[in-house]
């Protein structure tokens, strides 16, 4: 690290200057070499190259970073980057008078980012660049709207409130997939056979879905158990259908399996027992929801559904 060992030659070179003028003063050996010996000290610790000690703290709407100032700075600059060794970008610059910086630029989905703050120091002329550590951080906005996407905390969200566009077509998640497949081959290792009978489905397919269950049962009805267009959880692709949708599935291996371990592959029930009054739907133990491991096992041990942990409705308007 090139700063570093700046840093160690000028820390050196103020401890030999130190010693110099202590050994001075010491040969005169009064009160007024102490007063002088001591000054030295106090000024060698306060040029000490103290790097910027950095903290993030997530608001509503922006990540703020603050960090304590160093000595001889001039300016700041603030740095982000996806990976911890990976490659800063400088997202800021500001002056040695003010010690924060807001990063504003992130929008709905949760996304972790590594900071860092540089100052800027001149030492007789010369230019020193002092680096805080990183400070790693995830940041999201408690609600914003992404391409007509709603996401919530950084959690995209389709219920009856909030709706999808009819061109939102993602396909299959990936993530949600490959979570899907280790927890299917943990399963198995238990005696368990799990599959996918429903995952991603597009908009107009949904909306063929549900039509044909209007037709069938009526809208009341219907509404209890399948989404109207652009209000699927199916449309996102992190949502699927274990083995048999039907109320026939509960209480078997799988169901009790599922919902004894699904947490610890990123998923959830989401429509859970006796919870039909705030999902809006009644309980279906075979629709699993990705959220990622450390969010679903978060949600799960508060033993709120979705709704509830986040503060939103889910209502037809
Ligand atoms: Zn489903």
């Amino acid at each position: 690290m090139k700063h570093n060992s700046k840093k160690a030659l000028i820390i050196t070179i103020f401890t030999l200057g130190a010693i110099i003028l202590m050994s001075n003063t010491n040969s005169i050996g009064n009160d007024s070499a102490i007063i002088k010996s001591d000054a030295v000290s106090v000024k060698s610790t306060d040029i000490n190259i103290t790097k910027p000690e950095l903290t993030a703290k997530l608001l509503k709407k922006r990540l703020k970073l603050t960090w304590s100032s160093v000595e001889r700075a001039k300016k700041y600059k603030i740095y982000r980057s996806n990976k911890k060794d990976g490659k800063y970008k400088k997202i800021g610059i500001v002056s040695a008078d003010k010690l924060k910086f807001s990063d504003r630029d992130f929008k709905g989905e949760r996304k972790t980012y590594y900071y860092k703050v540089k100052a800027i120091c001149k030492y007789n002329g010369k230019k020193e660049y002092i680096y805080s550590d990183a400070v790693k951080k995830t940041v999201y906005k408690r609600k914003s709207v992404v391409n007509g996407i709603t996401y919530i905390d950084g959690i995209l969200i389709a219920n009856k409130t909030y709706k999808l566009p009819s061109n939102y077509n993602p396909g299959t998640n990936s993530k949600a997939y490959a979570a899907f497949q280790k927890m299917q081959s943990d399963a198995y290792k238990d005696g368990i056979y799990l599959y996918i009978a429903s995952g991603f489905r597009s908009y107009s397919y949904q909306q063929s879905l549900y039509n044909n269950y209007v037709s069938r049962d009526g809208r009341t009805l219907a509404d209890t158990y399948s989404a109207r267009a652009g209000h699927s959880e199916h449309q996102t692709g992190l949502a699927f259908d274990i083995n048999n949708p039907s109320s026939s599935f509960i209480n078997t291996r799988e169901a009790i399996w599922i919902e004894k371990n699904c947490a610890k592959y990123g998923f959830i029930i989401r429509y859970q027992k006796s919870k039909e009054s705030i999902t809006g739907y009644k309980y279906e133990p075979w629709h699993i929801r990705f959220l990622g491991k450390k969010l679903a096992k978060k949600v799960t041990k508060s033993g709120k559904c979705l709704e509830e942990y986040l503060g939103i409705t889910s209502k037809y308007k």
